[in-house]
C-alpha cells in the first residue's frame, strides 16, 4: 500500500492555483555520460526544468554532470548509491544508501540541495520513509509511467504520456541505467527513444496547455 507520506502528483496546494496545468518531468538512474548531455541538452533546448533522481555512485564518477544540472536550474533528487530493492534492505543498509546519496551529490555539487528521493523500482517501506525523513527528504513517487526503458518505441512513449498527464502529474522517464543493467546500456543507442520522444513531448504537453517544471518545494 502507498505510504500517505509518498508525493504520486502534485495537488493543487503544491502547485497553486485552481486551473494551475503543471506537470513534472523526472529522470531516474543517471547521471549517464552518454545519455544525461542528450536530455539536458533538449531541456535547455526548449527551456523546460525537470527532477534527475541521480544514482550515488554515478554522481561521483560524473560530477561535472550535477554540476549542469544545478547550473542550468534542474532538481536533483536521491535515487540511493547503487540501486537496491530497499524494501528488501535492513534499517541499516538503507540508511548508509540514503545519507551517502545525499554527500555524493553535495560532493559533486557543494550548491545542490537535495530535497526529494525516489526509492528504486518505486519499493517504498517503513525503514526507507524513516531514513528519508531523517535526511530530510520527501518521498517522490510518480503517476505516469510511459516505460520508457522497455524500449517500447518513440510514439509509445509519446502517447503514453499524453494519455494519461493530467494537471499534477508526475511523468518518470530514465536518463540511464541501473549498475546491474549497465553492460547492456553501454549500447549507446540504449537511451535514445526517450531523448526522441522528450523533445516532441514537450511541444506536446505545451499545445496542451500544460506547464512543465520541477518539483515544488516541500514543506
Ligand atoms: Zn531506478
Amino acid at each position: 500500500m502507498m505510504h500517505v507520506d509518498c508525493l504520486c502528483e502534485v495537488g493543487r496546494e503544491g502547485s497553486g492555483a485552481i486551473g494551475d496545468r503543471s506537470v513534472y518531468l523526472t529522470f531516474d538512474d543517471g547521471p549517464n555520460p552518454l545519455f544525461t548531455p542528450e536530455i539536458l541538452d533538449v531541456l535547455a533546448e526548449q527551456r523546460v526544468l525537470a527532477t534527475f533522481f541521480v544514482i550515488g555512485a554515478y554522481a561521483l564518477e560524473h560530477p561535472d554532470l550535477i554540476r549542469r544540472m544545478v547550473a542550468e536550474g534542474h532538481e536533483v533528487g536521491n535515487h540511493t548509491m547503487t540501486h537496491p530493492d530497499m524494501s528488501k534492505c535492513g534499517f541499516a543498509k538503507v540508511e548508509r544508501e540514503v545519507f551517502e546519496t545525499n554527500e555524493a551529490i553535495m560532493t559533486a555539487c557543494p550548491q545542490a540541495s537535495v530535497r526529494y528521493i525516489r526509492a528504486p523500482y518505486g519499493a517504498w517501506s517503513e525503514e526507507v520513509f524513516t531514513a528519508s525523513h531523517r535526511a530530510g527528504l520527501a518521498a517522490v513517487h510518480w503517476s505516469v509511467d510511459p516505460r520508457d526503458w522497455s524500449r517500447p518505441g518513440v510514439d509509445a512513449i509519446v502517447d503514453s504520456v499524453l494519455a494519461s498527464v493530467r494537471p499534477g502529474a508526475i511523468v518518470l522517464l530514465h536518463d540511464g541505467c541501473p549498475p546491474d543493467e549497465l553492460r547492456q546500456c553501454a549500447d549507446a543507442s540504449r537511451r535514445d527513444q526517450t531523448v526522441t520522444a522528450l523533445s516532441r513531448l514537450i511541444p506536446a504537453l505545451h499545445d496542451r496547455g500544460f506547464v512543465i517544471r520541477s518539483l515544488p518545494q516541500h514543506r
